[in-house]
């Protein structure tokens, strides 16, 4: 892990999982750390993990790629990354997430793959509709990107990217049903030739994260990356 300033406002000295002291105040310690499910070789393009070390790219992204240009995902959406992010989500545990969103900025940070990238030009959260913004108390996706974008010093705008529809939840629909249930749910003031990192906490399919991809390209976005804590093993 290469040394950087941590925000003094992310300090925990104690280790989210085991409770014991966290010397480096990052709220997960050393050998916590090392235990958590690293996404393995992936995919280039939507970090999907991959058999065998030869390819580069799924099947999927080969046959028909995705509008984002790529998707990074330090972690696997595997257990503890699972409960962890359930209990941010749905138990309101929402300071759990700032441990974790400092592990997505230092992979940024200091990538160990495809690396050469310059930094998007902005941070957008994917948003939520206020009705279930209003239930839930809190967006988890802006809460990631509040913190990657003060590590990474790098401009979020949490008002441009408005979801303005209310739509079911995506793991209750197959493959059609969810594109269809995104279709015009997404609105976005013009982007001007800017390149945008969109963020998130999971990545599923992708079908949530290319959809608005396919919108901020069309609003002028010149390219579109998705930065996220977890994808799951299959889409
Ligand atoms: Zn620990
Ligand atoms: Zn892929």
């Amino acid at each position: 892990m290469p040394k950087t300033q941590v925000n003094h406002r992310l300090l925990f000295d104690q280790c989210i999982l085991c409770r014991n002291a966290c010397h480096r105040h990052t709220g997960i310690c050393q050998s916590c750390l090392q235990d958590l499910p690293w996404l393995p070789h992936h995919c280039t393009r939507c970090a999907l993990p991959l058999s065998s070390s030869l390819q580069t790219l799924c099947a999927d992204c080969l046959l028909k790629p995705p509008a984002f240009s790529l998707i990074r995902a330090p972690f696997s959406y595997q257990f503890p990354l699972d409960q962890l992010v359930g209990k941010i989500k749905y138990s309101g545990h929402a300071s759990l997430i700032a441990p974790l969103a400092l592990q997505l900025a230092l992979q940024i940070q200091h990538p160990t793959e495809s690396p050469g990238h310059p930094f998007p030009d902005l941070l957008l959260p994917v948003p939520m509709h206020r009705h279930s913004l209003a239930k839930r108390g809190f967006n988890q996706a802006e809460l990631i990107c509040r913190i990657v974008s003060q590590q990474l010093k790098l401009p979020s705008d949490f008002r441009r990217l408005r979801k303005t529809m209310e739509t079911r939840h995506q793991r209750e629909l197959d493959k059609k049903a969810r594109k269809q249930n995104l279709r015009h749910a997404f609105e976005c003031l013009p982007l001007d030739g800017l390149s945008v990192a969109l963020v998130d906490d999971v990545m599923t399919t992708g079908t949530t994260l290319n959809e608005i991809s396919r919108v901020l390209l069309n609003c002028g976005a010149s390219r579109v990356e998705g930065w996220v804590l977890a994808r799951t093993p299959e889409a």
